[in-house]
């Protein structure tokens, strides 16, 4: 999980702090140096992490937050919105053209996740309705015009291509006039990439970038490599004026320190992050909801967002209407683990709930997607009769069910246990929900 040992560490000096009635400055001077540490070890920039403790100090010393009735959950917060700052303030959207279509170059070395990124790209934009169309201008790599195509197929984007024997150039304007006799509104070109900066790559992205004019030139740069990405980040800044970077594999990053460090070095944004190898595994930069989540405040926010995109509404709404009579069966319950499931791996989504995700704590709750499969295997294993009405299941019929589903009788039983409990709970709930609007009609 991203950000795991920053995470804890930070987590662990900070507790430290939370609820003291009195803060000195030497709490203060002491938690900075923790924070430092755990700043440098997570690999962010020396220079950034500097600047960052000076800043965090001299507000935290100020006197409104030693003296203010909080002051634990005061300097928190200090350190919270400066790190929100450091990772841009807020929000960078994309710049769309009001004059369709809409440029993106997408530049980067070898390996960074350029063409998955292409991708995922135009898959998230598709998604709002835009009509993107994929240029193929990685001339170079072998597999590279292929891996787009068949990128596009998948997603049913058109990809323009002149094969390898044209200039990038020529296919980048080719392409360009291919998307506007053909209305699509969006362009993303897939530039070349090397295994290292050199002259000639650079010269070759200068001069596609003079030919398109792009709106945006979205540095791809992989988050593992750590302060690497950063220097990647700074050359090609330097020489294209990129407008902002996407940083991809976050996912595997544990540390954190190129996501914290890339704005305040180079001056350009992180615009979307790579959570996976999964097309849909992009989102997109909240410099605050980061900071909440290196910060263990959680990211709730992302979380609905999640859930809006993968919960079926109208499911939603039956789901909610058995709720209230009380006639949830084990089949609705198997549709709401599907639906979970959807939204990404069990760790990632408890990652962002408040409160769970402290490093240590997730790995002593050991949710792991295995104990899921265990129950929906069991729950497979009933028949239908039994799904709906779990109170015919009797030692046989459990045993049954036991043998069916691999797992054994005690399993069996903790479930069952667990479901009656579950909705015993929602009646009260519904019970609640109830008394509550009648006294509200009795109004
Ligand atoms: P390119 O050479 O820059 O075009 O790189 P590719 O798009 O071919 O990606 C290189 C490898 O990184 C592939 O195996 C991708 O599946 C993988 N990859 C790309 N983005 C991500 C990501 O966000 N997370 C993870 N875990 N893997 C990624």
């Amino acid at each position: 999980m991203a950000f795991e040992g920053l995470a804890g560490r930070l987590q662990e000096t900070f507790n430290k702090l939370r609820g003291k009635g009195k803060v000195s400055e030497e709490d203060v001077n002491q938690m900075m140096r923790e924070v430092r540490l755990a700043l440098l070890e997570a690999d962010v920039n020396f220079k950034v992490v500097k600047d960052f403790v000076s800043r965090v100090k001299e507000r935290a010393i100020g006197q409104e937050v030693l003296k203010s009735l909080t002051p634990g959950q005061q300097v928190i917060k200090v350190v919270n919105e400066e790190l929100t700052q450091l990772m841009g303030g807020t929000q960078s959207k994309l710049n769309m053209s009001p004059k369709p279509p809409t440029i993106i170059m997408m530049v980067g070395l070898q390996g960074a996740g350029k063409t998955t990124h292409t991708g995922k790209l135009s898959k998230y934009l598709q998604k709002q309705n835009k009509q993107p169309l994929l240029i193929a201008a990685d001339i170079y790599r072998p597999a590279a015009i292929k891996q787009l195509q068949v990128l596009g197929e998948q997603l049913k984007i058109p990809v323009f291509s002149m094969g390898n024997e044209v200039s990038p150039v020529e296919i980048a304007k080719k392409g360009i006039e291919y998307a506007k006799a053909e209305n699509r509104d969006v362009v993303i070109i897939d530039t070349a990439g090397r295994l290292h900066i050199d002259e000639t790559l650079m010269n070759e992205l200068l001069q596609i970038r003079d030919e398109v004019k792009p709106h945006e030139i979205l540095l791809v740069v992989d988050a593992m490599t750590g302060q690497d990405a950063v220097n990647v980040a700074n050359s090609f800044h330097e020489t294209l004026s990129l407008t902002g970077v996407i940083l991809t594999k976050l996912d595997g990053d544990t540390r954190g320190g190129a996501a914290i460090s890339v704005k305040a070095v180079t001056g350009c944004p992180i615009k979307f992050v790579g959570m996976g190898e999964k097309l849909d595994q992009i989102e997109p930069f909240y410099p605050d909801r980061m900071a909440s989540r290196i910060l263990g405040m959680g990211d709730v926010l992302t979380l609905i967002e999640k859930a809006q995109a993968t919960v079926d509404s109208q499911k939603a709404k039956d789901l909610e209407k058995k709720i209230r009579s009380a006639e949830f069966s084990f089949e609705d319950f198997l549709d709401q683990l599907e639906q979970v499931k959807k939204m990404g791996p069990l760790d990632e989504i408890l990652g962002m709930i408040p409160g769970l995700n402290k490093a240590k704590g997730l790995k002593d709750l050991k949710v792991d997607d295995k104990q899921l499969a265990h129950v929906e295997a069991i729950i497979k294993s009933m028949t239908k009769e039994e799904k709906q009405h779990p109170e015919i299941l009797n030692a046989s019929r459990r045993r049954r069910i036991a043998n069916g589903s691999g797992t054994s009788i005690q399993d069996v039983n903790r479930l069952l246990k667990q479901f009656e409990d579950m909705k015993k709970m929602m009646k009260q709930f519904s019970n609640m929900a109830k008394t509550k609007g009648k006294k509200k009609k009795g109004f």
